[in-house]
């Protein structure tokens, strides 16, 4: 397998394989940017096609974490941990514990937080190994705990603002919104959604989730095939990467799209696509910053849950000023954030 000539290396600083035969431990770390501090960014869980399949997801994470950290405004570059999953080695907190033993060998380069397939008690483990990690239990008032309401609430301001700027509305009443997974994020969204009028479509290909979010919210079940082709005003993805490409943008009927999962987009020229499609896309890592921002207050410590509230509701802010320079300049969204973020790293170097 090809790294440094890999498609998504983009310039990684640096890149770590951990295994630990005892816990059964494999995972990659990947370190793309340390100019605006350290690396920070999730641990992924997942069970992986291949090895590659996981370096890849390793990669285009961590990236998209420095751009994340950069745009949000935090003293944090990009990094991000993949554990690979397998049936022989399930989650324990033996696996925790090596996993924090990985990050703590770093030094402090890397600070992880929970991310798909991790938890707080997760990260509780880790705690145990480092004190690089962040997104641990709550302490009374103050920052820290599950990062995904913070990110949900960002993810609601921010269809908010891109409903705004494309269907010309700030009501939500009667809103058609489809989301695509109803795990952390996306049942705390579909709550919001709901209680601002929204009505909701949702898919999830887990059984257990899909159950939840029926049991408690009026909600549609859509075939997780199609839920992205809903005849719906918002799409809003809260699963996993990679969904719109050459061959599914064609058929969406949203006119917004705007989600919390991370690397939407296949390729930075499906931006265009979409664009070109008058759909108006939030760029995922813009939009999806609230749970950072929690944990980056929660680890430099003495932050209030209502400062973290005040920097989450900036996400909005941000948005509006992406889509505002896309009306003028005609540019897609994705490519001005891109540039922005680029450009912040730069002049921290
Ligand atoms: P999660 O694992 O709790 O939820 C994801 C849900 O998506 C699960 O219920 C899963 O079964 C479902 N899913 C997976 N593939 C699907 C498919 N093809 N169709 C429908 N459902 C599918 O994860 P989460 O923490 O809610 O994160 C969701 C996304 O948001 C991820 O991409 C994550 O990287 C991103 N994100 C999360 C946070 C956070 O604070 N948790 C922050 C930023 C970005």
């Amino acid at each position: 397998m090809g790294v440094f000539d890999h498609a998504e290396f983009d310039n990684h600083e640096s890149l770590h394989f951990f295994q630990d035969d005892a816990s059964g431990l494999r995972a990659i770390i990947a370190v793309h940017s340390t100019a605006l501090g350290p690396a920070a960014g999730g641990c992924r869980r997942w069970i992986y096609a291949s090895d590659a399949d996981a370096l890849t997801d390793a990669l285009r994470l961590s990236r998209g974490m420095t751009y994340k950290n950069a745009v949000a405004g935090l003293k944090f570059g990009g990094g991000k941990a993949v554990i690979l999953g397998n049936d022989q080695a399930p989650k324990s907190p033996q696996l925790f514990a090596a996993f924090g033993r990985a990050v703590d060998s770093l030094g402090g380069r890397y600070i992880t937080a929970e991310d798909v397939g991790c938890t707080v008690e997760d990260m509780r483990y880790v705690r145990e190994q480092t004190e690089f990690v962040s997104g641990l239990p709550q302490n009374g008032s103050s920052a820290g705990g599950d990062p995904s309401p913070w990110t949900a609430i960002g993810c609601f301001q921010g269809i908010q603002a891109a409903v705004e700027s494309r269907l010309g509305t700030d009501s939500f009443k009667g809103l058609r919104v489809a989301v695509q997974g109803v795990g952390h994020v996306g049942l705390h969204l579909c709550r919001l959604l709901h209680e601002a009028g929204a009505e909701l479509f949702v898919s999830d290909v887990n059984p257990e989730n899909l159950a939840l979010a029926k049991s408690e919210l009026p909600v549609t079940e859509v075939a997780p095939s199609e839920l992205i082709y809903a005849d719906v005003d918002v799409l809003s993805p809260c699963a996993l990467g990679n969904i719109l490409t050459s061959s599914t943008i064609p058929r969406i009927q949203a006119k917004v799209i705007a989600g919390a999962a991370n690397n939407q987009l296949s390729t930075v020229a499906d931006g265009a696509r979409l664009a070109a499609r008058d759909i108006l896309y939030a760029p995922d890592y813009v939009i999806n910053a609230g749970g950072i921002i929690s944990v980056a207050r929660e680890y430099y410590g003495s932050s209030s849950e209502d400062e973290v509230r005040a920097d989450v509701c900036r996400i909005r802010d941000r948005l509006q000023a992406i889509f505002d320079e896309a009306k003028t300049s005609g540019r897609p969204t994705n490519e001005l954030a891109d540039e922005l973020a680029r450009n912040l790293v730069a002049a921290a170097k």
